[in-house]
């Protein structure tokens, strides 16, 4: 696939960015500091995850709900069925509603305790097909949900996956974000097979710069995510040079966009890690400029 230069580059992407609830003062320095230089990027939306087990219930509101007063952002929350009755979902996601959020990112979600298995609360959602109904039930929210072009870990195969993605989205989701992954070519086949099953709604790879390559590596084992040998390869050595492994990060980031781009991609969702630095010197690569006066 032959991929344009940066300089050609025309900019002409839809970006969003996903940010984490902050546990500490200075996180939540970090977190809005992030925010305000990523503001005049003018992303679609900007997201902020919800902890294992509901545990930043409190604190991924209060984030959501400030972004959606404060900035001119688009904010969604992400929610998750884990250990929460349906009642106790409802009176969140009419929290949001009342708060003037409209855009819920719905997950089955994950156990607390890493490795175990999803145990639905018995009177709670079995997954997050289940939720996507609940909520549409609930308030005319836009929904996004997870996509894995490596397949999901608990799946009984790829094509069960994809089945769980189309009901997902039937259900009324509009489109699906994907797991991180580091080859375009893992990208490319997944929308071929989604798109056989006769899925047509927007599929957005979910970009993941690397700054720490250890970190990524363990979260790569748990969401099944292969991570080449080439990648450890470029990280090799670079264990105490930060500012070095920073500029291998974004190189490497950017390839894989320039890559998605030449094959068509024009919608990017990065995990920004609370940190603005990677996404936007990526968005710039790509031709994206400010397009919104800054934060006051
Ligand atoms: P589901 O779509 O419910 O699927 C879960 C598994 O069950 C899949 O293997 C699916 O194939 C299988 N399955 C579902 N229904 C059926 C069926 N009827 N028959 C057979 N198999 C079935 N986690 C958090 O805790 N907080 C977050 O904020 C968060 N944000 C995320 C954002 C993105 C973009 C992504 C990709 C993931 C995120 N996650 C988050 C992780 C996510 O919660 C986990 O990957 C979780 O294990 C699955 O969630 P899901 O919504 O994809 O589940």
């Amino acid at each position: 696939l032959d991929a344009p230069l940066y300089a050609d580059l025309a900019g002409d992407l839809n970006v969003s960015f996903e940010f984490f609830p902050p546990k500490t003062e200075k996180m939540e320095e970090q977190l809005w500091s992030a925010i305000e230089t990523l503001t005049p990027l003018a992303p679609k939306f900007v997201s902020v995850t919800y902890g294992a087990g509901g545990s930043t219930r409190e604190r991924t509101h209060n984030t959501v709900a400030r972004i959606a007063k404060e900035t001119p952002l688009s904010a969604a929350a992400h929610l998750t069925c884990v250990a929460a009755s349906k009642a106790e979902i409802d009176e969140v996601v009419d929290a949001y509603w009342e708060a003037g959020v409209r855009h819920i990112v719905a997950l089955r979600g994950d156990p607390p305790e890493a490795g175990c298995k999803f145990e639905p609360h018995p009177e709670g959602y079995q997954g997050a097909a289940e939720l996507v109904e609940g909520l549409r039930k609930r308030h005319p929210f836009e929904i996004s949900v997870a996509a894995y072009p490596e397949t999901h870990p608990d799946a009984l195969n790829a094509q069960s996956d994809i089945d769980n993605l189309k009901r997902k989205l039937d259900a009324g989701a509009s489109r699906a974000i994907t797991q991180f992954f580091f080859e375009p070519d893992t990208f490319f086949r997944f929308r071929d097979t989604v798109a056989a099953a006769g899925i047509d709604a927007e599929i957005i790879p979910g970009i993941m710069p690397v700054s720490n390559f250890a970190a990524v590596q363990r979260m790569s084992a748990m969401c099944n995510t292969d991570v080449p040998g080439w990648m450890g390869k470029l990280f090799e050595g670079l264990d105490d040079l930060p500012a070095a492994r920073q500029l291998v990060s974004a190189t490497l980031a950017a390839e894989l966009c320039r890559k998605l781009y030449a094959g068509g991609v024009r919608d990017f969702h990065f995990y920004t890690l609370n940190r603005a630095e990677l996404s936007y010197a990526i968005c710039h690569l790509l031709g994206l400029r400010p397009q919104v006066a800054a934060m006051a």
